[in-house]
């Protein structure tokens, strides 16, 4: 009598079917593949933990036991030819990739390099103290430095701030624990310039001023540039030749400049200095100017004037002897009106989209 049911599917010949089909398969597989990377991804799918080599060994309990050492034997003998396969593959595909690299035209090593994008440059605060240094430098002008925190007297007393002058007060400037001040103005280089040093003397001293200032036209540090130069028998007239030659060299030729008098407690006397507005170029009065030099054809730049004798005396220097000049500006104005800039606050922000257009 016969079983009705159909005869069990034999798992000995499924097992060697399969083998058999992978066998064909595997090294066009290996072949097509145009990459180390899919190579190996190919490889994978054939010898990986979930492969389909694996797959085909997990079907060898099914097998009777006595063919599995048979069965065995032949997935090892497929692992291996699939192993050397694809070494050779490899090697293939390594080998075809170095001739390509040894055949493509010479890499030339004279050419000059890539510059990156996106690469931060100057600010126009750098850019601008550094044009001013070097037209004072051109003009003979060394570069003197000086500390941020200085003592009361080289920032007010020596330069002859009366005690009760509103700059003095507490409400103006900052002050640190120990009595000391941050400078309010790069004067303080002058005082320790002269007091160090016997005359004849010029610099240009840049660095950045601090004031309890914090509002849409002034920020509490900012940055000034201050230039003086002690010497026998220096007049006005020094000082104006030195006014217009810088005006010249920054704003470009015939910029005119006019000095209009003003009071500083250290100068004697002392003005403050106008170009011919930068923007609308109407400085000889026949039209209208513009908004931004409020109609007058001219835009304040610097405040300047005559070292006073008393300040001199203060630094130890004979003012019967020695006179001098000293001028000084603050650098986001001057950048202002270098690149129109509208608004200080845009030189503060840092933001990459302002600061990438100089
Ligand atoms: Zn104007």
């Amino acid at each position: 009598m016969t079983s009705p049911s159909a005869p069990p599917a034999d798992p000995t010949a499924a097992i060697d079917r399969a083998l058999a089909e992978l066998r064909e398969a595997f090294l066009p597989r290996f072949r097509a593949a145009t990459t180390e990377q899919a190579l190996r991804d190919e490889n994978a799918k054939i010898l990986g933990k979930k492969g389909e080599l694996t797959a085909i060994l997990k079907l060898l309990g099914q097998a009777p036991p006595a063919g599995r050492k048979a069965i065995g034997e032949k997935v090892n003998a497929l692992k291996q030819e699939v192993e050397s396969g694809f070494e050779g593959c490899l090697r293939d595909l390594r080998g075809k990739e170095r001739e390509a690299e040894l055949s493509a035209p010479p890499f030339d090593l004279t050419l000059p390099g890539r510059v990156p994008s996106g690469v931060g440059h100057k600010h126009p605060i750098s850019i601008v103290r550094e044009e001013v240094v070097a037209v004072f430098r051109q003009l003979g002008f060394a570069v003197h430095d000086g500390p941020d925190v200085e003592h009361e007297a080289n920032n007010f007393t020596l330069l002859g701030f009366p005690p009760d002058h509103p700059a003095t007060d507490m409400q103006d400037s900052f002050w640190t624990e120990s009595g000391h001040i941050l400078r309010t103005h790069t004067s303080n280089i002058q005082i320790r310039a002269m007091k160090g040093q016997k005359p004849p003397m010029a610099f240009i001293a840049p660095g950045t001023v601090y004031r309890r200032d914090d509002d849409a036209t002034h920020s509490p540090m900012f940055h000034q540039i201050e230039a003086f130069l002690v010497d026998r028998r220096v007049t006005l007239a020094h000082l104006k030749g030195v006014l217009a030659e810088f005006a010249e060299r920054l704003y470009g030729p015939g910029t005119p400049v006019r000095l209009r008098p003003s009071y500083f407690p250290f100068v004697e006397p002392g003005a403050e200095v106008d170009i011919g507005c930068v923007f609308c170029r109407q400085s000889d009065g026949t039209r209208a100017g513009c908004n931004l030099c409020k109609h007058t054809g001219f835009i304040e730049i610097l405040g300047c004037g005559m070292i006073h004798p008393v300040v001199l005396e203060n630094c130890g220097i004979d003012p019967e002897e020695w006179s001098g000049f000293a001028l000084g500006m603050g650098l986001e104005r001057i950048a202002m009106l270098r690149y129109g800039i509208p608004n200080i606050r845009l030189m503060f922000d840092n933001d990459p989209r302002f600061l990438s257009q100089f």
